[in-house]
């Protein structure tokens, strides 16, 4: 019998991981990456609940332990920086952290002999023909396959080939942000440091590398499009709202000039009626993020790329079938994770709160 053949766009987390899972039931797994490398992203991802299982069967538990940040708690400080109160470790770094670019390091290491990897390349078309689906590539040569799943994250590509540009899935939270690394100038050591006022906050910490300081500065906005503006625009626009503010703020505001790191985004969820699409299917963020402020976005990717291969080989390939028991299984995990999201965004300030009134979940 000719394996099935499928190609999986995104190879981050939830994209890897469901190549791991299918490819060790058999199937004839391609994965396509528009970066050029693999992903070295400068943040920290963390675990939770079931994601422990999801490493432990990839047998990658341990490794991944390894790269703990160790992260030993967060005081949070006033606007003139006196320490106000501490947080435990778990409300930023659940029950495990680590740097994400070891997990997608990991990740590829552990697949990248059985499944075939093509960096710097990205879907322009996808055609189903009834029993297949022909797909189109920016770079590489056009090619036919079983099944297709986005794994590309929140602003996933598939996502918009596959079900139209505007579905009208992406839910702003309210707030957006900065993030960047400066000299560690506070000496801070495995710690954070938090100030949240009204409509801003200003978090910092330092883990792994001593040397470095990652600085995050998030601001409540209605606007969405900043994540489409240019960089310049972007500063101004966390210049604009952190405009007077003392304590380290115009420090890191200059530092953020000279940052060859910058990284803005908002914090947003996806939210479809259905995760697939005939032959293709969504996975992680591409198809139900739910948002940084959840803490729950690794876990889900795991979690979800090893329910949707468990499926599909317990239905033998009955595409339809497994995509539908998939979502229904995921489903209540993944609204759950959501309402996370969205409560944390809404505590962060009283401008994030009359944003966003309470959706449905
Ligand atoms: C600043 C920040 C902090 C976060 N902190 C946490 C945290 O503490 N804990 C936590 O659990 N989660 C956190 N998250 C969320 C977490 O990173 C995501 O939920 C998780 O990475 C989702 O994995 P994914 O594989 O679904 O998508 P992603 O990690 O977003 O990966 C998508 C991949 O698809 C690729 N791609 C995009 N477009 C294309 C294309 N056209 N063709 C091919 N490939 C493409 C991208 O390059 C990327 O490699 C954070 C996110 C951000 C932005």
């Amino acid at each position: 019998m000719t394996k099935p053949k499928v190609l999986i766009s995104g190879a981050s987390v939830a994209g890897p991981a469901l190549a791991y899972f299918l490819h060790r039931s058999g199937y004839d797994v391609t994965v396509v990456e528009r970066a050029p490398l693999v992903r070295d992203s400068g943040y920290a991802v963390d675990f939770r609940g079931a994601a422990f299982e999801v490493l432990a069967e990839m047998a990658i538990l341990d490794e991944i332990r390894g790269h703990d940040t160790k992260m030993r708690g967060t005081t949070l400080v006033d606007d003139s920086g006196t320490e106000i109160g501490q947080l435990p470790t778990e409300s930023f770094a659940g029950e495990l952290e680590v740097p994400k670019s070891a997990l997608t390091r990991i990740l590829h290491e552990i697949t990248a002999d059985d499944v075939e990897y093509i960096f710097g390349d990205s879907i322009t078309a996808l055609a189903p023909t009834g029993s297949d689906i022909a797909v189109e590539f920016e770079r590489g040569a056009a090619g036919k396959f079983d099944l297709v799943f986005g794994a590309d994250g929140v602003h996933s590509n598939v996502r918009r080939l596959a079900f139209g540009p505007a579905v009208g899935e992406l839910r702003h939270l309210g707030m957006s942000g900065t993030g960047f690394t400066t000299a560690n100038y506070l000496g801070l050591d495995r710690q954070g440091l938090l100030q949240s006022g009204q409509g801003t906050a200003v978090y910092l910490f330092s883990t792994q590398d001593s040397d470095r300081l990652t600085v995050s500065l998030s601001f409540a906005t209605v606007s969405p499009e900043w994540d489409r503006c240019s960089r310049a625009e972007q500063e101004q626009a966390v210049r604009t709202a952190f405009a007077g503010q003392g304590w380290e703020v115009p420090r890191l505001l200059d530092a953020m000039a000279d940052a060859e790191d910058f990284y803005f985004g908002s914090s947003c969820q996806v939210h479809l009626d259905a995760w697939s699409r005939g032959r293709v299917a969504l996975v992680g963020d591409a198809g139900y993020c739910a948002a940084p402020t959840s803490g729950m976005g690794t876990s889900q990717a795991l979690i979800g790329a090893r329910t949707l291969a468990h499926h599909l080989v317990e239905t033998t390939g009955d595409h339809e079938y497994a995509f539908t028991a998939y979502e229904t299984e995921l489903r209540p995990y993944v609204t759950d994770n959501q309402m996370k999201g969205y409560r944390a965004a809404a505590t962060f300030g009283a401008a994030a709160q009359a944003a966003s009134t309470q959706p449905d979940y």
